[in-house]
């Protein structure tokens, strides 16, 4: 099972990612996990991206591309995947289908939660007190919003075209969400 998980800052991503890729025995690959993981370890390339996050704008896409190419050759992805906040531009989703080209296999399906947006703030206002993200304050989340409206929300309708996007219903608990996507999984 190759799949994607798209939808606003706060909508359930990482949390419903995390269940699936237990259901499914496959990797989750966030990529906003694994730059935090490259800011915590001080590396080159956290360097690059710490402040860029701060601001809730995102990567340049050359930096995020190289380093999901490099994590989808990894051989714990043989039997599948679940990305999570990748794509989020035209051109990463363009790489993705090159990388996928490659790789010869192809996305199964691109799941998409629906959340309000008054529900998204309140959760993310939220996470940021146990988590204490340092992205998750008010001015980068009203950014993130923004970013994502204009850069990512579009790719929804490249998938739907493609008969591979599965609408959620994000709201409601976390086992709710999670059994409305198994439900929508097994047709
Ligand atoms: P996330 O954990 O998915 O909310 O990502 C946190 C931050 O990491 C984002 O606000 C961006 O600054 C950066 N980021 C994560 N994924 C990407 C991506 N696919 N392209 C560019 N920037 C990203």
């Amino acid at each position: 099972m190759r799949m994607l998980i798209m939808g606003p800052p706060g909508a359930g991503k990482g949390t419903q990612s995390k269940k699936i890729s237990q259901d499914f025995g496959i990797p989750e690959i966030s990529t906003g996990a694994l730059f935090r993981t490259h800011v915590a370890n001080q590396t080159e390339l956290g360097a690059i991206v710490s402040a860029i996050m701060e601001k809730g704008e995102l990567v340049p896409d050359a930096v995020t591309v190289a380093m999901l190419d490099d994590r989808l050759t990894q051989p714990d992805t043989a039997p599948g995947f679940l990305l999570d906040g990748f794509p989020r531009t035209v051109a990463q989703a363009d790489a993705l289908d090159q990388i996928l080209a490659t790789l010869d296999v192809d996305l199964d399906v691109v799941l998409s939660f629906n959340v309000d947006q008054e529900t998204l703030i309140q959760r993310m206002l939220k996470r940021a007190a146990i988590e204490g993200r340092s992205d998750d304050n008010e001015e980068t989340i009203r950014r993130r919003f923004e970013v994502y409206t204009a850069q990512t929300e579009p790719l929804l309708a490249l998938y739907r075209d493609r008969g591979i996007l599965v609408e959620i219903d994000g709201m409601g608990t976390v086992d709710e969400v999670h059994a409305r996507i198994m439900e929508a999984l097994k047709k």
